[in-house]
């Protein structure tokens, strides 16, 4: 289990994507001096810069630097990847010390992709990112993040093979939606789960609930890194979690979540099997 000190770098991006929470997008990008001293502050040997579009700063390649002298090995960026479109930077903030991106896609094409993202050629940058990322020399580690809303739920295993197709190590499946009911989206996770798994790539979830994920509970997201994601999540819990033989263990739904759809999904989960496998780690 790997646990990120999470460093954000404030809210501004090229993006405009239509599912991002407004209070995250006007936030001020923090100061040099300050990201700074959080690194120095460590918790952890990994670190990820995220935002808004970390790689709008300019001031990325030396923060990366900075991380690199503090002695982090793993330095991650989270990214719409437009950025990568041109391979010189990219050789640049590799040769920083950045070699984990985690890269967000919202659709298998342009149109899709590029009505989520709010921005018109998002798609083609994005994918020439992927492109050049795949052609680097240097050592790297490439997750996509597919943000799941109810314009792209129909598009889901086709983002999937997209992106297996543009060399993912790891993806994963991240509920961004707050009105787009998690019980009609199973049928989709299991198939694009089941098409992840058979090219041997590791796909995770991310905002489901264990009652949620009955079955597939081993690609909860939240199990190995924490309830802790980016953009950070507030969860509350249903009036049924009292009787579920995860209660203790469970945060609960993202609380965007349980108005209006949390109230009536899932029934708790009982003991047994799985849960008590994913019990016995937590003790551990
Ligand atoms: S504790 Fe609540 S939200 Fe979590 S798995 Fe159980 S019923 Fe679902």
């Amino acid at each position: 289990m790997i646990r990120y000190k999470k460093i954000f770098l404030g809210g501004e991006c090229n993006n405009d994507c239509l599912h991002c929470p407004p209070a995250h997008k006007n936030s001020p990008p923090a100061d040099y001096r300050s990201i700074e001293k959080a690194l120095k502050e460590r918790e952890s040997d990994s670190v990820v810069f995220y935002g808004g579009e970390p790689t709008l700063r300019n001031d990325l390649l030396p923060l990366v630097a900075e991380a690199r002298g503090e002695k982090y090995r793993r330095i991650k960026i989270v990214t719409n990847g437009r950025a990568f479109s041109n391979r010189h930077y990219l050789d640049r903030l590799m040769t920083s010390g950045c070699s984990l991106f985690e890269i967000s896609l919202w659709g298998s094409n342009q149109n899709l992709h590029d009505h989520l993202s709010g921005a018109p050629g998002s798609f083609w940058e994005t994918m020439t990112g992927l492109g050049n990322l795949s052609e680097v020399p240097h050592e790297k580690f490439v997750c996509i993040r597919i943000p799941i809303c109810r314009e792209n739920t129909p598009d889901l295993e086709n983002t999937v093979v997209t992106a297996l197709n543009s060399g993912a190590h790891r993806i994963v499946l991240s509920l961004q939606d707050r009105n787009l009911p998690p019980e009609s989206l199973v049928g989709h996770l299991s198939n694009c789960i089941n098409i992840s798994i058979f090219n041997r790539v590791w796909i995770l979830t991310e905002g489901f609930p264990f009652c949620c994920m009955q079955g597939l509970e081993q690609h909860m997201s939240e199990i190995y890194s924490g309830w802790d994601t980016i953009p950070p999540r507030t969860y509350r819990k249903k009036r049924q979690c009292s009787d579920c033989t995860y209660d203790k263990i469970c945060h609960g739904v993202d609380s965007r979540f349980v108005h209006p759809v949390g109230q009536r999904d899932f029934p708790p989960v009982k003991a047994g099997g799985v849960a008590d496998r994913i019990k016995a780690l937590y003790d551990s």
